[in-house]
């Protein structure tokens, strides 16, 4: 049978839990018989304690000892060195979970491969990764992680009531803070808004003891026991001692031995709760802001849960009647909630796929848990005048959930065309406010005629708290292959200036290409003006650009209105036959350019090619000149026999007009196109840019 199990992977202690044939959770004990182990683990020689063992090592200070390492769960720049070895914050929680599995394993006589890991409400995406990731090193499919103040409240069981009810579960560990408030209703458990300080817990009440009895040590030898880390190190464990102590007497007895010296002293739970009155003030405040987020008081609060071994202190009983109205609620062991109910979230997990329940659970039958943090991505705003951080996920909105926006992106027909997401997280506009999670790179994005791509970018929100992008081209309904990319440091600076114009309107361009299909071009002369032709078409992006055919001689003719379809091009160009309008040059092709172009928007091209002299020349420039006025711009090639002088007069500019070798009309022609394409259409500050960026979609 598959055991249900739950792990409270704790910053100070770790505890594991399983649900027993009577459908009842159970912390497992440790080797050593405890319900809780030190999250501690000692690098002594070649051999790794792990727990206990290494806590009292600690003391010691003559090993490496890694502690409070979950606090830089996620955090890739952290390395613990020990013995000539580096360690991240998932190997050393690979080796803890290594550690309670084992010994529950051992308790159970049954192997464990599955469990639900709790993890603070605030933790973020990095670090609920790297929580699955020391789980799965640790040889654990880790189903879910959840929540701890969620996990406390399934293990209290706080489901009988049939009226809404709003619980504020208080936990305050050894090394992280975490507040939530959760909300009952029939079967439903949500968790309403959650805040927390992974920097805060019973650690800095110890601090402040050492610190006030290192002061008191100094003033008496002139010495400071902070200098030296044996003594230290003793005198962490003895402040630790002596604050746990306060907790059921009044007094603590603690002596320091440093340098030869010996300091006796006692510390009052007056004293003590002054020295910490500050620590207890930040808590309190971050309850009263976990309800003022969701406008509710004191008042809207129906019952108050702790959590954590540190709210055993008398000071947190006493601060929360007094500012909350309510004692705190009794019943389940504070270092064992978390886990209990993990393992009853397991259960919960282990039913749902299966056809007929096979525990009967006192916890509920939904839990809900909610974002702590808006998830958005960096997209340019309306006007284009700076980069802005638009929400895909608000804040508190209850998950698993998922969100689609439509965002505008700017494509070209050609090359890859690639889109960078930048996932943040944060409530602000301003890209300098927001923390940035994550970059995801979507490539192929599928071209559309009018160079804009409206792209759905979709974030999922599994029960983890794990996010997964999803992106769409909202036309097709094409899913498109999302990679996960290193995130650039000093990545905020990129969004502090304003973005560049690469998303200005590239204009639209008409061009239309008249060949002289006189007697003369009969053979191998129109075989390459075809060649060029078809090259140009090629070498032009017809996103933004229309292409025309005409033929001229003794009469002129349109093969072809301008077309942004290659193919209908192509056949055009294919199917001109030389003297299809006549053997001699009676005739230009001006009039018939102007005719077709002069009404027509953006940017407009004649492109002439000639071969030999015309019969009415001047007349020809005349009309060539129209059309330059009309910002027409005629662009003229000669080859062979063609009057250098006369293509000058009907070009728009001496740069326009090219005399060329036949073979040297392919490249004429593509210079061209490139030309078309770079200054024509596109304009310069998108020539370079590969990777447009993506734009709000009005409105929205
Ligand atoms: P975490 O969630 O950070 O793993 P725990 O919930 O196990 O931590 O709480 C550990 C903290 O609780 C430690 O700082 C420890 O000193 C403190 N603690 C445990 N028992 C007591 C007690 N009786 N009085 C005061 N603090 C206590
Ligand atoms: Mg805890």
């Amino acid at each position: 049978m598959e055991l249900a199990i739950g792990i409270d992977l704790g910053t100070t202690n770790s505890a594991i839990a399983y649900i027993d044939n009577h459908g009842k959770p159970m912390v497992i004990r440790n080797d050593i018989g405890e319900s809780i182990t030190p999250s501690v683990l000692c690098f002594k020689n070649d051999e790794l304690l792990v727990g206990e063992e290494a806590k009292e090592m600690q003391a010691l200070g003559m090993y490496p000892v890694a502690a409070f390492f979950k606090r830089l769960m996620g955090d890739e720049s952290f390395i613990f060195h020990a013995n000539g070895c580096d360690y991240s914050a998932i190997q050393l929680s690979t080796f803890l979970l290594k550690k309670i599995k084992g010994d529950a394993e051992a308790a159970l006589g049954q192997k464990i491969t599955q469990a639900v890991i709790t993890v603070p409400a605030y933790f973020k995406d990095p670090e609920r990764n790297a929580t699955i990731a020391a789980g799965k090193a640790a040889g654990i499919d880790v189903m879910q992680v959840i929540n701890e103040p969620t996990a406390a409240a399934v293990a209290y069981g706080l489901h009988n009531s049939e009226n809404k009810q709003h619980i504020l579960v208080y936990d305050l560990g050894g090394g992280t803070f975490d507040v939530s408030l959760l909300e009952y209703e029939s079967d439903t458990t949500r968790v309403k808004n959650s805040v927390g300080n992974h920097r805060l817990g019973g650690k800095d009440w110890d601090d402040r003891i050492i610190e006030y009895l290192a002061s008191q040590f100094q003033d008496e030898f002139g010495l400071d026991p902070l200098e030296d880390s044996e003594s230290m190190a003793e005198l962490l464990i003895q402040a630790e001692e002596a604050k746990k102590k306060l907790t059921t007497v009044e007094r603590a007895k603690i002596s320091i031995s440093h340098d030869g010296e010996k300091g006796r002293y006692t510390l009052g739970r007056t004293t003590f709760e002054e020295l910490t009155a500050d620590l207890m003030e930040l808590t309190i405040a971050l309850s009263l802001r976990v309800l003022d987020d969701i406008n509710m008081t004191p008042q809207d609060v129906d019952g108050v849960l702790l959590v954590g071994g540190s709210t055993r202190m008398p000071m947190v009983h006493r601060f929360i009647k007094e500012k909350f109205g309510h004692t705190p609620m009794r019943g389940v062991n504070v270092d064992e909630a978390v886990a209990l109910g993990a393992a009853l979230v397991a259960a919960q997990r282990i039913n749902e796929n299966k056809p007929k329940p096979m525990f009967s659970l006192g916890g509920r039958a939904k839990t809900v848990d909610v974002t702590n943090h808006s998830l958005g991505m960096i997209a340019v705003n309306q006007d284009q005048t700076a980069y802005t951080n638009s929400i895909i996920l608000p804040k508190n909105a209850e998950i698993p959930c998922q969100d689609i926006r439509p965002y505008q992106h700017r494509t070209r027909s050609r090359g890859n065309n690639e889109l960078e997401i930048f996932m943040t997280q944060g409530e602000s506009e301003l890209p300098e406010d927001i923390s940035y999670l994550g970059r995801y790179v979507v490539r192929d994005i599928p071209h559309q005629k009018n160079g804009i791509t409206v792209i759905d970018i979709g974030y999922h929100y599994d029960e983890s708290g794990t996010v997964q992008v999803k992106v769409t081209d909202s036309q097709s309904q094409k899913k498109l292959d999302v990679t996960i990319e290193v995130l650039p440091t000093n990545i905020a600076d990129r969004f502090m200036g304003s973005p560049e114009l690469q998303n200005e309107e590239p204009e639209h361009v008409t061009a239309y290409l008249a060949f002289d299909l006189s007697g003369s071009m009969s053979g191998t002369p129109l075989h390459e003006a075809k060649k060029a032709a078809l090259n140009f078409l090629k070498n032009t992006d017809l996103s933004h650009c229309s292409i025309g055919i005409i033929a001229f001689s003794d009469r002129v003719k349109t093969k072809l209105a301008a077309s942004q379809n290659a193919k209908t091009i192509q056949v055009a160009i294919n199917d001109l036959t030389v003297c299809e309008t006549g053997v001699c040059n009676g005739a230009h092709p001006f009039d018939e350019i102007y005719s077709l172009l002069n009404d027509v928007d953006g940017r407009r091209f004649g492109i002439v090619l000639a071969d030999g002299s015309w019969s009415n020349q001047p007349r020809a420039v005349t009309q060539a000149k129209k059309c330059h006025s009309s910002d027409i711009d005629i662009i003229s090639i000669g080859f062979g026999s063609a009057d250098q002088q006369f293509l000058k007069d009907i070009a728009s500019s001496d740069e326009d007009s090219f005399f060329t070798s036949m073979e040297g009309l392919v490249e004429t022609f593509s210079t061209i196109a490139q030309v078309l394409t770079e200054t024509g259409g596109i304009r310069p500050a998108s020539k370079n840019k590969k990777r447009g960026f993506i734009s709000m979609l009005n409105g929205r």
